[in-house]
């Protein structure tokens, strides 16, 4: 079985070698994926770097509305995903239908939408965010009140930290499974099991488990959270393909999982998927051009704002 790994991956290598492909892989990947990709990170951080890589050939390893963003901040470059049906069922909580109904019914207020939505969607905001910059994007806005969406617990965490009137969009339908259903007595169950430990949580989690952590961040601040405390040992409250790339990044500290936390979209992807979609040049990633300039906006937007 090992030996059979062992020579998949080489022939992937291989593959991506002589018909020069660049992988990219989210921080949610399986760990094999993770070993193999030539950048791992947040949606966000791969899009930007894609801009940057010589390369114009790109698998990407993650979920659909990731693989967009990386085609929509780099149109000249091909990007091909393992398995289309890789899909996050966050960002199709929201429809442009609903983002219009709010425009309409708030007239003048900001549409603010996290990166984990459609294209579709995005077209249809003022500016999007990212886990990471949430808070400081919704800061920088004029006014008092903002839309937020798709995912009820970053508006009620953005809420939280900016004192802004926060509209969220779907509203009560619109989490993350994933980050939705850890157990509230998990960070109490943690703290007697690891007295010494550090919990770390991201904020797609409920509120009443943020109460609960030392640290609430995205999975890039996660990654620098670590090097910044003198804790040795980590419990981790996110996706569990996470806890690999911590523990890749600081061989010298301890991270535990707060609950067995798995995404079964990003998990689609596989090792022998990988091989097809190197091998066959499968599944191409195309975008609407007229939805892509809408969408582009908004982005553009954020960095814009990021930079004030
Ligand atoms: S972890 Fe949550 S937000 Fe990320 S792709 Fe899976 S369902 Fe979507």
């Amino acid at each position: 079985m090992e030996t059979m790994l062992a020579n998949m991956i080489e022939e992937i290598m291989e593959l991506k070698k002589s018909k020069d492909f660049v992988i990219l892989a989210h921080n949610y990947q399986l760990p094999e994926l993770q070993d193999i990709a030539d950048h791992v990170g947040d949606s966000l951080q791969l899009a930007t770097l894609a801009t940057q890589l010589e390369k114009s050939r790109i698998l990407f390893l993650g979920v659909d509305f990731m693989a967009e963003t990386i085609k929509l901040l780099n149109p000249d470059k091909t990007v091909i995903v393992p398995d289309p049906e890789a899909t996050c069922p966050l960002a199709n909580s929201l429809t442009p239908e609903i983002v219009e109904r709010y425009r309409n019914e708030f007239p003048g207020v900001p549409i603010v939408l996290y990166i984990n939505s459609t294209l579709e969607c995005k077209a249809f905001a003022d500016v999007i965010c990212t886990s990471a910059n949430a808070v400081e994007i919704v800061a920088r806005l004029d006014g008092q009140r903002v839309i937020f969406g798709p995912d009820k617990n970053l508006a009620s965490y953005v809420a939280e930290k900016t004192g802004k009137d926060i509209i969220p969009i779907p509203g009560e339908t619109g989490y993350c499974y994933v980050h939705e259903n850890f157990k509230i007595s998990s960070p109490l169950d943690a703290r007697r099991s690891y007295p010494e430990a550090k919990i770390m949580v991201h904020p797609e989690v409920p509120k009443e488990l943020r109460r609960l952590a030392d640290y609430v961040g995205s999975t890039g601040q996660m990654l620098r959270y670590p090097a910044a405390t003198d804790a040795r040992e980590f419990v981790v409250g996110t996706e569990i393909g996470m806890l690999h790339r911590l523990r890749k990044t600081f061989p010298d500290r301890i991270f535990y999982p707060l609950d067995h936390a798995i995404c079964s979209n990003m998990k689609l992807n596989t090792l022998e998927k990988v091989y097809r979609s190197l091998n066959e040049e499968v599944y191409e990633v195309t975008i609407d051009e007229e939805i892509a300039r809408k969408a582009f906006k908004s982005v553009r937007k954020m960095f814009e704002l990021m930079e004030r």
